[in-house]
């Protein structure tokens, strides 16, 4: 079954550490260095069993090797998750997992992801140099992901209502954590009118007090007259249960596998809404991160974020020569620069 996965996602590597003194249980899946050692961060989450671990991991681990491609960084795929309640999260537990990391020898770049935040990251750092996203200046890579999101909303307005100006709609944005809480200021400061939901009541106040957005319980989110529907919050909220409330005519958002299954990528297509794929729109603090790896300035990452907005353009541009969904259209694209980077090296190896 194990091998079966792998081939499923293209994985060209899993490692399990256990560490029986410190209660740590990891998976490492190293899914494709074609294009540069692998980037990914650690989740640390209490997953009902090993297999929905496993399943998690490969799934993620995917989808950074695609964000990489597309995103036209010289970086490969991979994903870290923990399986552990938050309260087993201790320095020993992360700094056995940052020697974990280590034995990857910079084949693996980890970082921050769910459960795991900037303290946690510095405490692995202790232990490899392999972790980014922990300095002062993209410490918390949210803003550059908002931002991201921003300029992949200008790429869908052009699309569907002629100009890239967001001033005059309606956004609805389900959860205001990290990412949603700098999309809402973002979107504020262009004039844009906001409706937000979130479990946390104490964070739709705070969008509420700080830039007047209307909060709504979080089953409305969907139903709300929107112009834009932003999912920041978990996966999966793209679903048959989900699109027939939706009234807006684009989705663009910053959270991580929205679609539940990719048939829900080609229900949206037909009903003409503008579908901005995930790991297009989402990748601005990914770029941010490795932009900063490679020395350069924090408005150079900033430009290199912006160029998403061109990128969505492209996809929709595409998808409507083809009239395929643009889920489609941007795993073709992020899969052939892999494909023809391998090519490109087998061929120099044999010569
Ligand atoms: P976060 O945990 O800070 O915020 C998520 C928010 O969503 C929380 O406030 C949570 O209460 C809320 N939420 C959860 N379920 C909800 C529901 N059903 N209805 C309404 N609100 C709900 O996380 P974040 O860092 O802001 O990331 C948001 C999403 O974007 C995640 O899917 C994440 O994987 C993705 N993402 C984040 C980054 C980043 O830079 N932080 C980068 C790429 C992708």
């Amino acid at each position: 079954m194990l091998f079966e996965k792998m081939e499923d996602y293209g994985c060209e590597k899993i490692a399990f550490f256990y560490d029986k003194g410190v209660g740590l249980k990891a998976i490492i899946a190293i899914n494709d260095t074609t294009l540069g050692p692998a980037w990914g961060g650690t989740r640390l989450w209490n997953y009902r069993d090993e297999e929905e671990a496993l399943i998690d991991v490969l799934r993620l681990s995917k989808g950074m090797t695609r964000k990489s491609s597309i995103s036209g960084l010289d970086a490969g795929g991979a994903k870290a998750v923990i399986i552990a309640k938050p309260e087993q999260k201790t320095e020993a537990l992360l700094r056995a997992h940052g020697r974990n990391v280590e034995t990857f020898k910079g084949r693996f770049i980890t970082g921050e992801d769910v459960g795991i935040g900037i303290e946690d990251a510095k405490i692995m750092h202790k232990e490899t140099e392999h972790v980014v996203g922990i300095s002062k200046e993209v410490g918390d890579p949210s803003p550059f992901t908002a931002h991201g999101v921003v300029c992949g909303m200008r790429a869908c307005a052009k699309d569907v209502y002629g100009s890239s100006n967001l001033s005059d709609l309606k956004i609805a944005i389900q959860g205001v954590g990290h990412v949603g809480y700098n999309l809402a200021k973002e979107l504020h400061k262009e004039g844009s009118k906001i409706i937000v939901a979130d479990i946390r009541e104490e964070l739709t106040k705070r969008v509420f007090q700080e830039f007047r957005a209307t909060v709504v319980h979080t089953e409305e989110i969907y139903s709300v007259d929107c112009d834009i529907f932003a999912p920041c919050g978990l996966g999966a909220t793209i679903n048959d249960e989900t699109i027939p409330k939706l009234s807006c005519k684009i989705i663009a958002g910053s959270a991580n596998n929205q679609l539940e299954e990719n048939r829900h990528g080609r229900i949206l297509h037909e009903k003409g809404i503008r579908y901005a794929p995930d790991y297009v729109i989402n990748a601005g603090g990914l770029i941010a991160i490795y932009m900063e790896s490679k020395h350069s300035t924090p408005e150079e990452g900033m430009k290199k974020v912006e160029e998403i907005e061109e990128k969505i353009d492209k996809i929709i541009a595409v998808s409507k020569e083809t009239n395929e969904p643009t889920y489609e259209i941007a795993n073709r694209l992020a899969d052939e620069r892999v494909s023809d980077k391998k090519r490109e090296l087998e061929t120099t190896k044999k010569t």
